[in-house]
């Protein structure tokens, strides 16, 4: 209990506590270089892994609401 640090998701900010004597971070989540920043996501939004070739339209949405753009969000932006 003493060794847990608090993860936080770059994407939707959901905190988890985590040993990192246990695995880097969290099971589940990744580290996921988006246009080459590296973004700490969590089960959720981390889903599609850290290599996926796309960002998907709900990874975009959450990172807009943020004011965090990607150039590979533009072509999701004129669907409905
Ligand atoms: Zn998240």
């Amino acid at each position: 209990m003493a060794n847990e640090t608090k993860f936080t998701c770059s994407a939707c900010d959901k905190a988890e506590w985590h040993d990192p004597s246990k695995g880097h971070i969290p099971f589940g989540w990744c580290n996921r270089d988006i246009e080459g920043t590296i973004y700490l996501l969590c089960n959720s939004c981390g889903i599609e892994g850290r290599n996926a070739p796309d960002i998907s339209p709900i990874l975009c949405e959450i990172f807009a609401s943020k004011g965090v753009f990607f150039e590979g969000c533009k072509k999701w932006e004129h669907r409905t």
